[in-house]
């Protein structure tokens, strides 16, 4: 029998809420050719991970990490680089204790791969992998996660509802919940068990095309056992969509995200609109093809 091995992260069961956009991202592997926004985007996670890791004290060893930032991106705006990393250091100070600590090894962009089932249908044997990187992972008493995001040209609130919209802090914090030991390390001599209200997480996003960008934190989210519940039934639902969605081969998946308002935060909105094609094939083709790699993403 033929095993697939179907990866889900936030970003596919999001997809999943349009079977053609899911069909477009995780199964024939479109992707937007990376912009000047996307580099910005990952050069600020580094500067982000950096600062997190190696607490920079002097001023001098400030300049150096964005420096460095700045080579390792190829990006030649350096001011710019250097107001994200002093307002990102500016917005943490505001973040609670626990997530300022430095006595205990941060976790930061913990990536994970967790073998969930495996589901036998159509003759084919699909093994689930649950899949994706946490930012930023803080604990104690409690276990906190922050997920950092930069964006340019939309305000703060009208990122933080995009952001809803991908799923992506409960879908980490449910991870936490099931796998924690799996995926921090050091919890077991922490914690005798991972309890739902200890789990906390929040977002921090930045806008990167301010001239005086400033971390904007969400408020922290709080879970509980029947909440991770419905979070499960969501997962499991998603992935029944997914695999039937593997199911229609090369026939093209209904444009389903039109009546669920999917489409005003998706990369295919111009393609689809059109309702022609050829013209819709010809906007899908301005994208890159390559595999479906969620680990790539952040
Ligand atoms: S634009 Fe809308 S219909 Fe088209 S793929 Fe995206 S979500 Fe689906």
């Amino acid at each position: 029998m033929q095993t697939i091995k179907l990866l889900v992260d936030n970003s596919a069961i999001s997809e999943a809420a349009c079977d053609r956009a899911y069909q477009l991202t995780c199964i024939q592997g479109l992707r937007k050719v990376p912009d000047a926004t996307l580099i910005l985007g990952s050069a600020f996670h580094r500067i982000a991970q950096r600062t997190i890791n190696e607490d920079p004290k002097t001023q001098e060893a400030k300049l150096q990490l964005v420096q460095e930032v700045c080579y390792e991106y190829n990006l030649s705006d350096f001011d710019k680089m250097l107001r994200l990393s002093m307002a990102f250091a500016a917005g943490r100070s505001r973040l609670p204790p626990i997530l300022r600590r430095t006595d205990l090894r941060p976790y930061t962009e913990t990536k994970f791969d967790v073998l969930y089932k495996t589901v036998e249908r159509y003759g084919l044997l699909f093994e689930v992998h649950l899949v994706g990187t946490i930012d930023y992972i803080g604990y104690k008493d409690s276990i906190q996660l922050v997920d950092y995001k930069s964006f340019a040209g939309k305000t703060p609130s009208d990122k933080a509802k995009e952001y809803a919209m991908k799923f992506q802090l409960s879908f980490y914090a449910w991870m936490l919940y099931r796998y924690s030991r799996e995926i921090i390390h050091d919890l077991i001599n922490l914690h005798a068990e991972c309890d739902a209200a200890l789990i906390q997480a929040r977002y921090a996003i930045m806008p990167h095309n301010l001239p005086m960008p400033s971390l904007y934190i969400g408020n922290p989210q709080q879970f509980n056992k029947p909440y991770f519940e419905e979070v499960q039934s969501i997962v499991d639902n998603a992935i029944e969509e997914m695999i039937a969605i593997h199911n229609l081969g090369d026939k093209l998946a209904v444009r389903n995200g039109m009546t669920n308002d999917k489409c005003k935060y998706c990369a295919y909105t111009n393609g689809c609109l059109s309702r022609n094609e050829s013209r819709e094939l010809e906007f899908f083709n301005t994208f890159e093809r390559s595999p479906y790699d969620p680990l790539s993403f952040n």
